[in-house]
C-alpha cells in the first residue's frame, strides 16, 4: 500500500498541468491494492471533485448497478480515471492525458497489476489500447469484447466498455451497456 499512498500524496500537490487550478480535491482512485479488476474512467466531474472519490455522481450510481450485473462488489475493484483533476467541461487535451498518465495511471497499473482492466469510454479505451499496442477501432465495435495483453510486467485482459454517462445521455444505449456487463460476468470469473 505504501507505493500507492506515496503516489496519492503526490497528486495532492500536483501542478504538472493547468487542471490543478480548478480542482477542489484531486481524485486519485480507490480500491484494494491487490484488486483483480481495475476500472478506468475519464476524469472527475462535479461530485467527484467535491468529494475526492471516483464515480460518486449520477454516472457512478449507474456504474454501481452495472457492477452488480457483473456480480462485482464495488469495494473489491480498483476504480480510477485517466486524469486526476476536475474536468469542468468533461474534456481533456492530449497533453493533459500524456502528463497525468505518465505520472500516475501507468504507475497505478504497475503497482496493482490487475488481471482485468475495464476501460470506460473513448478516452480511457484509446489510451490503454495505444499503450498496449491493441488494434483500436470504434467503441461501437469494441464494447464488451476482451483483449489479451501479455508483457514483462502485466498479463491481463482489457475490456472496453461504453462510459456509464453515455447510457444516461442516450437511454437507447442503456440496455446494450447492461447486456455487456451481464456478459462479462463469465469473462471475469
Ligand atoms: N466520469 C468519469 O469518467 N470519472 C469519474 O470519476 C466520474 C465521472
Amino acid at each position: 500500500m505504501r507505493r500507492l499512498l506515496e503516489l496519492e500524496k503526490q497528486v495532492e500537490n500536483c501542478k504538472a498541468c493547468d487542471l490543478w487550478k480548478k480542482r477542489k480535491h484531486p481524485v486519485f482512485g480507490e480500491g484494494p491494492e491487490n484488486a483483480k479488476v481495475m476500472l478506468i474512467g475519464l476524469g472527475p466531474g462535479y461530485w467527484e471533485n467535491q468529494k475526492g472519490r471516483p464515480f460518486v455522481g449520477a454516472a457512478g450510481k449507474f456504474l454501481n448497478e452495472l457492477l452488480s450485473l457483473a456480480e462485482l462488489k464495488r469495494e473489491d475493484v480498483y476504480i480510477t480515471n485517466v486524469v486526476k483533476c476536475y474536468l469542468p467541461e468533461n474534456k481533456v487535451t492530449e497533453e493533459e492525458v500524456k502528463v497525468c498518465t505518465s505520472l500516475y495511471l501507468d504507475k497505478q497499473i504497475e503497482i496493482i497489476k490487475p488481471k482485468i482492466i475495464i476501460t470506460l469510454g473513448n478516452v480511457a479505451t484509446e489510451y490503454i489500447f495505444k499503450k498496449f499496442n491493441l488494434p483500436l477501432t470504434s467503441m461501437n465495435k469494441l464494447h464488451g469484447k476482451s483483449f489479451i495483453v501479455s508483457n514483462l510486467f502485466l498479463q491481463a485482459k482489457i475490456i472496453p466498455m461504453y462510459h456509464p454517462a453515455a447510457g444516461l445521455r442516450n437511454p437507447g444505449l442503456r440496455s446494450t451497456i447492461e447486456e455487456d456487463w451481464k456478459i462479462i460476468k463469465e469473462v471475469i470469473k
